[in-house]
């Protein structure tokens, strides 16, 4: 449903809902990003509706407690709670135009770019598209704007990063900027530098060293998740990942931000490094921490003991006894909500007419939705055959395999002929034997 020709020198575009007229080439405008657009649209929907209801509970619960009469019912309530959304890096506007008018409840959005063109052409797009009344533009640096919303009757209920190449230098003000329970969701481009190029420069942009794996994809977004917790650490504040995506040639990951120093404290516990062996590529995850809740404490969640529990990965690897390459850390608790997934997944399926993607995301919704959640990473069929030289298994068989040596498999949204398993790697290399 995207279209484009020429109106008096100017390149109109219709996606979505929005039609927006580019004149500068210098403004930007990608129309591969549509996927990335539709799904926000979809994630942004399910989410203000849970937010909006969980924030009015909350009230209610509040004025109650204090003894408040109240008139409102619950419904009424929800319809008072406030959503305002920026787009820190807008170029065309036509991301916060499509959230005006394809997500449902938005009381206010802010457009903003750095260029001065750019805010221009947003300026002409909100017009043009009569969704002046809902948008606001700002022609400010994004990490200034968000830095001047960061006290909390300031903070937006979510936050939209989509930068050229790494996020890493607006994280710091966007983990300060977002409401407690609200989204932030943010794009990296630069998967060269996240998929093992240039480890040193991941270590200097996202706090991680990247490996060259064949997981790569997964490993970029839980480099990038573990970035953001870090930076939102620094601030008592920590994330709940609620959809994480590779697609085409960046990731897109969906985090809800909390506040709370006692749950900071679990971060370690969320976190590995990640020994890569240079022989068989083998992956060992060490995790940094080991969350113990303990039953003596009143608070159940109260955390007994910070160090790891597990023991050291050997200086040789077990399966061929080559020494390892160390990346890392990254993100090893879940990078979905599957409950989330699912009720987005729902509303694509209900709205598919909406959605000029809708057949690509309800595909890869529907992938993430299987994906085991407890277990990081994962091997790619025809590279572990191809690594000892046999002609590749069908995929089939290897997943009966796994089964029937009583583990659990699944693909991974991330790659094709990916096999995300819990059996441990022994296991897998007995399989290959048996071929
Ligand atoms: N979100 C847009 C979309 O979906 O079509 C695309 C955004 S484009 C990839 C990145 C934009 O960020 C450019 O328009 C650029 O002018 C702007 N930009 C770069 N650095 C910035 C900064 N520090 N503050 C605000 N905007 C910035």
């Amino acid at each position: 449903n995207m279209d484009t020709s020429n109106i008096i020198g100017k390149q109109s575009i219709i996606e979505g809902q929005a039609e927006i007229r580019v004149s500068s080439e210098k403004v930007f405008y990608n129309p591969v990003q549509e996927f990335n657009r539709d799904l926000s649209i979809a994630v942004l929907s399910v989410f203000i509706n849970d937010y909006r209801k969980e924030k009015a509970f909350k009230k209610c619960e509040k004025l109650k407690s204090e003894g408040i009469d109240f008139e409102d019912s619950h419904d009424v309530c929800v319809n008072k709670i406030p959503v305002t959304i920026l787009e820190a890096l807008s170029a065309t506007g036509l991301r916060s135009i499509r959230y005006a008018k394809e997500v449902s409840n938005v009381t206010k959005i802010i457009a903003n770019d750095l260029s001065e063109q750019a805010v221009e052409t947003i300026k002409d797009n909100i017009v043009y598209n009569s969704v002046d009344n809902v948008i606001e533009t700002s022609h400010d640096d994004a990490c200034m704007l968000m830095y001047k919303h960061k006290h909390h009757s300031k903070r937006f209920t979510a936050i939209d990063l989509d930068p050229y190449g790494c996020p890493s230098i607006f994280l710091d003000s966007a983990v300060q900027s977002v409401q407690d329970g609200g989204l932030l969701l943010v794009t990296a481009t630069d998967m060269a530098v996240l998929a093992g190029n240039s480890p040193e420069t991941c270590y200097v942009k996202y706090g991680a060293i990247s490996l060259k794996t064949k997981c790569c994809h997964e490993m970029a977004l839980r480099i990038l998740l573990q970035s953001i917790e870090h930076h939102a650490n620094r601030y008592s504040r920590f994330i709940e990942p609620i959809l994480s995506i590779s697609a085409d040639f960046y990731i897109r990951v969906f985090v809800k931000i909390y506040s709370g120093a006692f749950h900071c404290k679990k971060t370690t516990s969320k976190l590995s490094m990640v020994y890569q062996c240079v022989g068989c590529d083998n992956l060992t995850l060490q995790p940094l921490g080991a969350f113990k809740p303990n039953p003596t404490e009143k608070n159940p969640d109260q955390v007994k003991s910070f160090l790891p529990s597990v023991p050291p990965v050997g200086e040789f690897c077990v399966h061929c006894n080559q020494r390892h390459h160390l990346g890392g850390p990254i993100w090893s608790a879940p990078i979905h909500n599957v409950d989330f997934v699912s009720r987005v997944l729902n509303h694509v399926e209900e709205n598919s007419h909406k959605f000029g993607t809708a057949k690509r995301i309800q595909g890869i919704l529907s992938m993430v939705q299987e994906e085991l959640q407890d277990t990081p990473l994962y091997y790619i069929l025809d590279k572990l055959f191809g690594r000892v030289h046999l002609e590749t298994m069908p995929m089939l068989r290897m997943r009966s395999a796994i089964l029937n040596a009583g583990y659990q498999v699944s693909f991974s949204h991330a790659a094709k002929l990916s096999i995300k398993t819990n059996a441990p790697a022994h296991i897998i290399w007995d399989i290959i034997r048996t071929w």
